[in-house]
């Protein structure tokens, strides 16, 4: 299979996968770190248009480090927000470099207007153009760093458990590309189901890659982040779960939120669900207590972004009047573990920004971004791009090349374009449809109980029943294809790592099991592929050595 396919071959010290703000952000790096480096960039879309970063609020979060010391965010952040989960040390190291980080962003082209708002106690956000990607593309250009666009990995290539580089193909002309590299970073974004559109792009492929190659994830059932959204128009609501009222005109909010914190929890969405259950449904927001927020931050020094928020927003006149608000599953999971360095668990991987943020363990317990900190998306990503690319630099300079295999190359490249040479079958969206009937009801993803979890991992069996049968018509298809099956993978770590945390944690929720467990459930959850079979084990976050320790009543 797969011999029809061209095959171009081209090679470099450091292999970067995704040119979201992440991948950019390690290639400059890495480039600047050790000029004589050679860098290739591969993004499926085209790098400084595809990404996130380009989406959204483009707000990034900033620490007040004149008034604030880095340990004192931690304090509140373990408390708070990550509930113990996390690894502080990398967290301390992510706060202190804020100013470092914003400062060379600056010196990269990208336009930050100092406009501040306050976000939750000890942060602020500021505004950041929605073009920092374009920059960063042409930053690395002048660098040297080679860009390939329209080109999907499929699959890294190992040598003995070593990382030797990457596979993939052209969108456009189906042309197979082998990368020999020394080191290789997963800079491919999270899993979002495809279910909300701006989300999209989050398709998993990367993480499905290093799982296969042998990657240890970890915190893969924190995946399930949720908004609230507008019923009408599917129009994400931030900061919508301070005003929640019932058909009863009773504030909900009060149910679960007693002082201002910093975002959204999974608390709000299992207020509407057991509202909705009691009868006392639908839920409403009161607009008119929202208004005010933003300040001149969403304007100002940001005119790329004025003119993309001129075509998204809403009228006027609808914001007038109170709305119904579902939940929806944005996701989000983020899983490939990664150590301080930004080093995943195969020798020469290295991963940033939203395809590890979760994986780092940095945020403890809760789905990122924005790991109920909005900000910390795109500035995480900045951080790991940072961190990540500069130890790449350093570790090429002694690493050997390591062989590659061209019996793995022949079997990945018949593994990549088998749906397309398939006489017959499903498509792709039989399986995402079921994947997405799984993960999407908050019932099943964000307030779980075993039972829930039980019907849903029997469901998901069609799922995976119907990958190996899945055909494609053309090279975009196929994609899909591979995409559906990382979803599959995706669903599958989410549903068998959720029935194993027997506790609720932060963002998690179990029915079942209500109250959070620091005596036995101060664990993070790894999930490896052991030959083929899905093998999760627990580890004990070791709370012992970092300086913000669990309260005890
Ligand atoms: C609507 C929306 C609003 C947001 N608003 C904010 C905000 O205001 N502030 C904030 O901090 N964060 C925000 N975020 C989150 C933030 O944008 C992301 O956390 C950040 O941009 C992630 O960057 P990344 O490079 O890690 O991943 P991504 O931006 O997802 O980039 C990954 C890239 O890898 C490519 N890729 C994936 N798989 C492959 C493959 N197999 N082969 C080749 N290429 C591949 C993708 O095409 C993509 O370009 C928002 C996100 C969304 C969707």
């Amino acid at each position: 299979m797969g011999q029809n396919y061209e095959e171009v071959r081209d090679s470099a010290d450091i292999l970067i996968v995704g040119g979201g703000i992440a991948g950019l952000t390690a290639a400059v790096s890495a480039k600047e770190k050790n000029p004589d480096a050679s860098v290739i960039v591969v993004e499926k879309q085209f790098a400084g248009y595809g990404g996130k970063a380009n989406k959204g609020g483009g707000v990034l979060q900033y620490f007040d480090l004149d008034h604030m010391k880095p340990e004192d965010f931690l304090q509140y952040h373990v408390h708070a927000v990550g509930c113990y989960l996390g690894d502080q040390d990398t967290m301390l190291k992510y706060v202190a470099m804020n100013n470092e980080m914003i400062d060379r962003m600056e010196g990269w082209g990208i336009s930050i207007p100092k406009v501040k708002m306050p976000t939750g106690p000890m942060t602020f956000m500021f505004g950041i153009d929605l073009d920092s990607c374009i920059k960063m593309t042409a930053r690395a250009k002048k660098l040297g760093v080679k860009i390939y666009d329209k080109v999907a990995i499929s699959d890294l290539l190992t040598d003995n458990g070593k990382i030797a580089g990457a596979v993939g193909y052209s969108l456009l002309d189906g042309k197979f590309y082998i990368f020999e590299a020394k080191a290789v970073m997963m800079a491919t974004g999270s899993q979002n189901y495809r279910v909300s559109e701006m989300w999209s792009n989050g398709r998993g492929d990367g993480i499905a890659a290093a799982y296969r190659a042998g990657a240890q994830m970890r915190n893969t059932e924190f995946g399930n982040f949720g908004q609230l959204f507008r019923k009408e128009s599917f129009h994400e609501c931030v900061f919508g779960e301070n005003n929640m009222y019932n058909k009863l005109g009773e504030n909900v909010t009060k149910n679960f939120r007693r002082f201002p914190e910093s975002d959204i929890s999974a608390t709000a969405i299992r207020e509407w669900y057991e509202q909705m259950s009691e009868g006392k449904g639908p839920i409403y927001l009161h607009i008119p207590q929202m208004r005010g927020g933003g300040g001149g931050m969403m304007g100002e020094g940001r005119p790329y972004g004025q003119a993309f928020w001129s075509i998204q927003g809403e009228g006027e006149e609808e914001m007038d009047k109170d709305m119904e608000v579902v939940p929806g599953l944005v996701g989000e999971q983020s899983p490939i573990r990664v150590d301080g360095n930004m080093a995943a668990t195969i020798p020469g991987l290295f991963a940033a920004g939203d395809s590890c943020y979760c994986g780092s363990g940095a945020p403890g317990a809760v789905p990122a971004p924005p790991g109920r900190n909005r900000g910390s998306g795109i500035l995480n990503a900045v951080f790991a791009g940072i961190v990540g690319g500069e130890s790449m630099a350093e570790f090429v300079k002694t690493a050997e090349q390591n062989k590659i295999c061209e019996e793995q190359v022949a079997k990945l490249k018949a593994d990549a374009y088998a749906p397309l040479e398939r006489e017959e079958g499903c498509t792709a969206v039989d399986v995402i449809d079921i994947v997405q009937d799984i993960m999407c009801p908050c019932e099943n993803s964000i307030i779980m109980s075993q039972h829930r979890l039980d019907i849903c991992l029997r469901k998901l069996e069609r799922a995976k029943a119907l990958v190996p049968k899945m055909k494609a018509k053309d090279f975009h298809d196929m994609c899909d294809c591979h995409e559906a099956e990382a979803m599959v993978l995706s669903c599958e770590m989410h549903l068998k790592a959720a029935s194993m945390r027997h506790e609720s944690r932060g963002w998690f929720l179990r029915e079942d099991y209500p109250q959070m467990d620091n005596v036995n459930w101060l664990k993070w959850i790894i999930v490896q592929n052991d030959n083929g079979e899905m093998k999760l084990t627990t580890e004990d976050v070791p709370i012992e050595k970092y300086p913000v320790q669990p309260l005890k009543f």
